[in-house]
């Protein structure tokens, strides 16, 4: 299988994939139930995997696993919150995407959020609120042992790796992250999974199992575009500077154009590098590099569901701007179908 450090040193795009969700809804027998139970039994495995051949067929060289909701705060809201459930629901989905992936593509693990507001975020909330000499926070905010910490949710993040790691992948993201304590929290409890499953001899010794991460920043706000917890661009980069992600970025967010914006501000508070910071570089990969996974517009509901507005020629374009600003690996978020995603390579072929 390749793997994301070998796609990035070709010269290029990384064309990654677009909407798990929205792919896989027809299938989904309870509305709202994460995709990931497919993964459950030989039928929903099927499917799953013919989503992940589409994304190989429309271009995508990286495609993600159906794991963004396969996390123990998600199941539990679906009744499937037992250590079983979880590990199968994520261990096959690696194993059938690194089976899709073959030797050329690159089948990526997938850790979206836990949905969750963590004790640290509700103490810088209550810290913003009283420097502005506002009461509501503080109002709502009763109790702040209520909140669970970051770092309490290290072990439901790292059984969740472990099982995708064991299932065969050898790259993560971290995506669609709201809060810099959850964020660093995943990636800790990433780093923890391949250590303990090397000391298992269940990971050879020198085998590198690499980390992205995207936050979902909403443009909305021109001048102060920030996470739906209040995390800045700046607070990302920051933040994540020394985590040594091989890629950075956002996803979903307010739009594709609304994501543009994001990519360019990321990119000029990375040529700030601070002279107290060691220049940051990737031992064999250089600088560092950006991934943009936009969505394809804010749904409109129709009677055959929800209906995205940014059409597969636009995408394209959105894709193409997005290169010329500086992105290396470019796919889709929420509504991003496989003819968005076929768009999008095409238009980025000759690049
Ligand atoms: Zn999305």
């Amino acid at each position: 299988m390749a793997n994301i450090r070998e796609l990035l040193k070709r010269p290029g795009p990384v064309i990654f994939d677009g909407a798990t969700g929205t792919a896989l809804a027809p299938f989904i027998k309870e509305a709202g139930s994460p995709s990931c139970l497919l993964n459950l039994t030989d039928d929903g495995r099927e499917k799953v995997m013919a989503h992940y051949e589409n994304w190989v067929e429309s271009g995508s060289k990286a495609f993600l696993t159906n794991t963004f909701n396969a996390n123990s705060w998600r199941l539990k809201l679906a009744n499937m919150n037992d250590p079983n459930t979880l590990w199968e629901a994520n261990y096959n989905a690696a194993k059938d995407a690194v089976t899709v992936a073959g030797i050329e593509h690159c089948a990526v693990g997938d850790i979206g959020p836990s949905g969750l507001q963590v004790r640290e975020d509700m103490e810088e909330k209550l810290l913003v609120a009283s420097a502005r000499r506002q009461n509501i926070h503080t109002d709502k905010i009763s109790n702040l042992n209520e909140y669970p910490t970051a770092e309490s949710l290290i072990p439901g993040f790292k059984l969740q790796a472990s099982a995708l790691i064991e299932g065969g992948v050898r790259d993560i993201l971290i995506e669609t992250m709201s809060s810099i304590h959850e964020l660093g929290a995943a990636n800790r409890a990433v780093h923890l999974a391949i250590n303990d499953l090397k000391l298992n001899n269940k990971l050879s010794p020198d085998e590198q199992v690499s980390i992205m991460a995207t936050m979902s920043f909403d443009a909305g706000n021109a001048l102060r575009p920030s996470t739906f917890n209040g995390n800045t661009p700046i607070d990302f980069i920051d933040a994540t500077y020394s985590l040594g992600f091989v890629a950075r970025g956002a996803n979903c967010g307010n739009n594709a154009y609304g994501l543009h914006q994001i990519l360019l501000i990321l990119r000029d508070l990375q040529k700030i590098n601070p002279t107290d910071k060691p220049k940051r570089i990737m031992p064999d990969l250089g600088p560092e590099f950006f991934i943009i996974k936009p969505n394809a517009g804010k749904p409109e509901m129709t009677a055959s569901g929800p209906t995205y507005t940014i059409s597969p020629k636009e995408m394209a374009t959105i894709a193409v701007m997005t290169w010329e600003a500086g992105a290396k690996i470019i796919g889709g978020c929420c509504g991003t179908t496989y003819a968005d995603i076929a768009a999008m390579a095409n238009a980025l072929a000759k690049r």
